[in-house]
């Protein structure tokens, strides 16, 4: 007999404070921030650490975090980065996060101890998606930060550092966990990094569903649909900005659910940004935390409840938490639902029906230059 009662795998949610610290690089009064030392102040970047601790902090405080298991993890080893990034990138992010911070590409300001910092938000996704893999998660929810889905091999940028998911699934497969994998990408820009990074692998779909032509404004078009190694295992879903509620379900229901349908894959990651709410400064479009809490369900149902997030972008400092919990209400089959005290007012918002049904032409035109009807 044991003290330890069997549980059945619950949702795990990872995060770990010092991921709140990542920033440009600042002092704390005399001391310079890095290794204990806690930023005093976010940087100028709308990538800013209150939109995720607030997540962490709304789950205390509705009761929701005793329903989950909450941990940290190790960051990511070398070998785990060299698997996506090529050395002299890692090495050159290693010295200028030694010596004080930088910059190395577009928009991608780090601090002393950037690099662990990165290397630990890569780690929480490893460990998410090894969790699941493994059967002791019933799924996973990584509160990583900062994001991933921009970066590519050798440039980081749109506040990404590390590919943190790309690093996850090539963790899990080098430990012979997975092979084929899907990767759903809602943040509201383009996921033009896990794009490039799996543009020639058959076995991992990358589907983005974005706002035409926010960022990056050159790439996420419909005409990348993989290499001629792996024809069709991306999929860009470009949407008018004022796209709302009933167009993100149904471009998720006649294009994502039916190409996951289609692919397969043993696992499905979501790149979790919030950043499509309508309350977001970064975009146009008009979501809610029902939305996601909806593409959540979807998903599920899909995947037998076995998903993994990866929290990205999503800058609006109070709404961002409401559209978190509601996933992880989702993910956990949780009996709280909280109130979402904006959720009235972007009901109320929703695009008229001459826009929805623009939206929804569009979408016919996608689900039949993708033959998925
Ligand atoms: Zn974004």
């Amino acid at each position: 007999m044991t003290d330890t009662i069997d549980k059945p795998p619950s949702t795990h949610f990872y995060f770990d404070e010092r991921c709140f610290w990542h920033g440009g690089g600042n002092y704390a009064q005399m001391l310079p921030v890095g290794g204990l030392v806690q930023p005093m102040v976010a940087g100028g970047l709308p990538e800013a650490p209150e939109t995720k601790r607030r997540l962490r902090n709304l789950i205390d405080v509705t009761g929701l975090s005793a329903e989950l298991h909450l941990s940290s993890t190790a960051a990511v080893t070398k070998q785990d980065l060299l698997r996506v990034h090529p050395e002299a990138y890692i090495n050159e992010f290693k010295q200028l996060s030694d010596s004080g911070g930088g910059e190395l590409g577009l928009r991608t300001p780090f601090g002393p101890g950037g690099f662990e910092i990165a290397s630990l938000s890569a780690g929480l996704v490893k460990q998410a998606v090894a969790s699941v893999l493994e059967g002791s998660a019933k799924n996973a929810y990584a509160l990583s930060r900062p994001p991933g889905h921009h970066c590519l091999p050798d440039f980081p940028n749109g506040f990404c550092l590390l590919a943190n998911i790309p690093i996850a699934i090539e963790a899990a497969r080098a430990a012979q966990l997975v092979n084929r994998v899907a990767v759903v990408d809602w943040d509201v820009h383009h996921g033009n990094g896990t794009e490039a990074i799996y543009y020639d692998d058959p076995d991992c779909l990358s589907i983005s569903i974005h706002q035409e032509r926010c960022y990056p404004q050159d790439s996420g078009g419909i005409e990348k649909t993989g290499s001629i190694k792996a024809p069709g295992a991306n999929m860009n879903i470009p949407l008018p900005p004022g796209s709302g509620h009933a167009s993100y379900l149904e471009a998720m229901e006649r294009l994502v659910v039916a190409k996951l349908r289609e692919f397969k894959p043993e696992l499905v990651i979501v790149a979790c940004g919030f950043d499509a709410a309508s309350t977001d400064p970064l975009a146009r479009m008009m979501c809610s935390s029902v939305t996601f809490k909806e593409m959540s369900a979807m998903l599920m149902a899909e995947t037998d409840g076995k998903i993994v997030m990866a929290h990205e972008g999503g800058y609006s400092e109070a709404y961002v938490p409401f559209c978190g919990h509601k996933v992880l209400e989702q993910m956990s089959g949780s009996a709280l639902d909280i109130d979402d005290p904006m959720l009235e007012r972007i009901i109320g918002q929703q695009p008229n029906e001459r826009l929805q049904a623009f939206v929804s032409s569009e979408i016919s035109s996608l689900v039949g230059y993708y033959s998925l009807e």
